[in-house]
């Protein structure tokens, strides 16, 4: 682990805090998620939810993540063999990891990748194969066919795919989803997949969500994970969940053991409450931050900054060349100083840290005042 520093998250956060900056860099809503699932929490709380859950997770969260699984995506799962509760989506990806990968095998991602990604395959002793994202000529990111297909090779173990992906809002087209899940077949590997933002794409997006273990010949390699922290605003809770065949899921709730075993008893029995919620409030969701969204484009626009599309997730990426930015983390260093405002230099996330160096990313999961009050100081 001794290439793992600070977070960058840590680092620009803290300088918000002593900047007084408004901070759009780390990805966390400054309001509360459903007030159904508050309250279940509360009464779970207060009615004695408060040993170890069993490793799995409770049966009734078991159920309703099938459920939601069956309502949305149309994947099959049985709750009690196919179904695991992990502390947050992170965990459940080192859990995954950790469960597949032998020292040496390599882990096929996609970059700019999520920070926990290279933590977990270097916990591991795997390499990672990182396929570099990069705009194409709409400005929206792409990844050549050929690099994918080389990056594939005998000590393939695993595919590690986020979408809708975080940093760049990019959403995996069927297209692109059909290319890796076809190599998938072809080296017979497994796929770990990163469903965080499963409910945040957007109408304009080139395509809407798909789950890879949709795809045919999937269902039995895939492991999908997701958690409430994105859909219910509560990222302070770490409840995830894995979903996949048996095999694998039981292969990670062996490592899970020794992890963390359980977590959050009583916040369990609440994210059951908000999975079964009416398709309301997904909608409604998705529509709330379509709408940050905008107010964040256009202002980064009026700024002068040219802005990437984004599909989907909490964020959006910009090129700093515009206003005369060669290096991100140099810019996001100078910006709360210069403009009172604090987004992430998303070359960080790369391997190949050249493609990333003027790009940035901004959060919209905060209030439309504070992306108004963020738009204004960047504007002057
Ligand atoms: C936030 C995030 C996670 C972590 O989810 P937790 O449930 O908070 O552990 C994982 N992957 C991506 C892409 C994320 O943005």
């Amino acid at each position: 682990m001794r290439p793992f520093g600070t977070t960058i998250f840590a680092e620009m956060s803290a300088l918000a805090a002593r900047t007084g900056a408004v901070n759009l860099g780390q990805g966390f809503p400054d309001t509360d998620g459903p007030p159904e699932m508050l309250a279940a929490a509360a009464e779970a709380l207060a009615g004695g939810a408060n040993q170890y859950p069993p490793l799995a997770g409770i049966p009734v969260l078991r159920s309703a993540i099938a459920a939601h699984e069956q309502r949305f995506w149309a994947l099959a799962r049985d709750p009690d063999t196919e179904v695991a509760v992990t502390a947050g989506a992170t965990e459940a990806i080192a859990a995954a990891i950790l469960a597949i990968c032998e020292p040496g095998d390599e882990v096929v991602c996609f970059e700019p990748y999520y920070d926990s990604y290279a933590a977990s395959i270097a916990l591991a002793g795997a390499v990672r194969r990182p396929v570099t994202l990069r705009p194409g000529p709409s400005g929206r990111y792409e990844f050549d066919p050929d690099e994918l297909r080389a990056a594939f090779g005998g000590r393939t173990r695993l595919v590690l795919l986020n979408s809708p992906h975080n940093p760049t809002g990019k959403v995996f087209t069927g297209a692109e989803l059909e290319l890796v899940a076809g190599l998938c077949r072809e080296y017979d590997v497994f796929a770990v997949t990163d469903e965080v933002y499963e409910h945040l794409v957007f109408p304009d997006a080139a395509a809407p969500h798909v789950p890879l273990a949709g795809l045919p010949g999937m269902l039995d390699r895939t492991l999908r994970i997701s958690s409430a922290g994105k859909t219910f605003s509560c990222t302070g809770w770490k409840i995830g969940w894995a979903t996949g065949p048996a095999r694998l899921v039981s292969a990670m709730l062996r490592v899970k053991q020794f992890l963390t075993f359980v977590n959050g008893a009583p916040l369990q029995p609440a994210v059951a409450v908000a999975l079964n919620l009416p398709d309301s409030y997904f909608t409604g969701f998705t529509a709330g931050m379509q709408d940050r969204r905008d107010r964040l484009v256009t202002g980064l626009t009026e700024a002068g900054l040219t802005v990437l599309p984004s599909e989907g997730t909490y964020f959006v990426t910009a090129d700093i060349r515009p206003l005369g930015g060669a290096d991100g983390v140099e810019f996001c260093r100078e910006l709360p100083a210069r403009s009172g405002v604090v987004a992430v230099p998303t070359q960080v996330f790369y391997d190949r840290q050249d493609a990333g160096r003027h790009l940035i990313r901004f959060a919209f999961c905060k209030r439309p005042e504070v992306i108004d009050e963020a738009v204004r100081r960047l504007r002057n």
